[in-house]
């Protein structure tokens, strides 16, 4: 297998990956989607609320609000030895929010949640919970605890998480006149003209439309675009909470438990 980093930042990574094949990237991408923990606020107790926000919407809302995971100092709850169901400092984390409109209308963000542990905190500051009119107050408690996309999909780690073939676009240089239907075609902008030949210039961003198949008129086989069986690019975008590289390495590790468990159980049964 070869793994190449083509692109990453925080939040965001592009990968390409060889000699595997779809259940492997599929089994790498439902972990990602719903198995690697993230932390969300998933209770709340209204102490106040005369906003015009019910408090089950408001809760909702709350829930969706992306926190800043640490995985290593938090557990999940039911692997916590705390065994409560109102959890401990070791599996739950509590933020309150206490805001009031005076004499002006006040939108109440994310920002405004205060947290027991400071490191716990909204991925931004500035999404909208919502707006109060004067003399209207928000007062709760939420509390926040790690848990898995299987759950509920709030706890997904990643916004995007995708794969696709890697591409193989082939110009028979004989057969073509450069006449640039195909380049003017791609809304991916893969090709390009370069004197009196069509070059690829971006084959990464293909989507294996075949527009540019379609598009040439001279001879069908100047152009032929398919995919590579055993490569694959693959996207990922965390939701924030989490750096993109923690999601793919626990994601891995869960994988390879997954297997080490399997073959466990084979040798049992021997
Ligand atoms: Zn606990």
């Amino acid at each position: 297998m070869e793994v190449r980093v083509v692109d990453k930042t925080d939040v965001t990574a592009r990968l390409i990956i060889e000699d595997v094949d779809v259940p492997f990237m599929n089994a790498l991408r439902r972990i990602m989607l719903v198995e690697v923990p993230s932390m969300v606020i998933d209770e709340i107790v209204v102490l106040e609320n005369s906003s015009i926000l019910h408090d089950e919407i408001m809760a909702h809302r709350l829930g969706l609000v992306p926190l800043k995971t640490d995985l290593d100092s938090y557990n999940l709850p039911e692997e916590c030895p705390c065994k409560s169901e109102f959890g401990c400092n070791l599996c739950r984390v509590t933020l309150t929010l206490d805001v009031e409109a005076t004499d002006s209308v006040r939108t109440v963000y994310s920002g405004d949640l205060v947290p027991s542990n400071p490191d716990i905190i909204p991925v931004s500051e500035k999404i909208p919970l919502v707006k109060l009119a004067p003399s209207q107050r928000v007062r709760l408690e939420a509390y926040a605890r790690l848990g898995k996309g299987i759950e509920h999909a709030k706890w997904q780690p990643v916004s995007g998480c995708v794969y696709k073939y890697f591409p193989k676009i082939k110009i028979n240089q004989q057969a073509c006149d450069a006449c640039g239907k195909c380049v003017e075609i791609c809304s991916k902008r893969v090709l390009t003209n370069v004197g009196k030949k069509v070059e690829i210039r971006n084959i990464t961003g293909c989507t294996l439309c075949q527009d540019c198949v379609d598009a040439c008129a001279k001879d069908p086989t100047a152009i032929e675009a398919s995919w590579d069986q055993d490569a694959f690019i693959l996207d990922v975008e965390s939701s924030g909470g989490l750096p993109v590289e923690r999601i793919l390495l626990e994601a891995v590790k869960i994988l390879d438990g997954k297997a080490e468990n399997f073959l466990k159980l084979l040798m049992e049964k021997k």
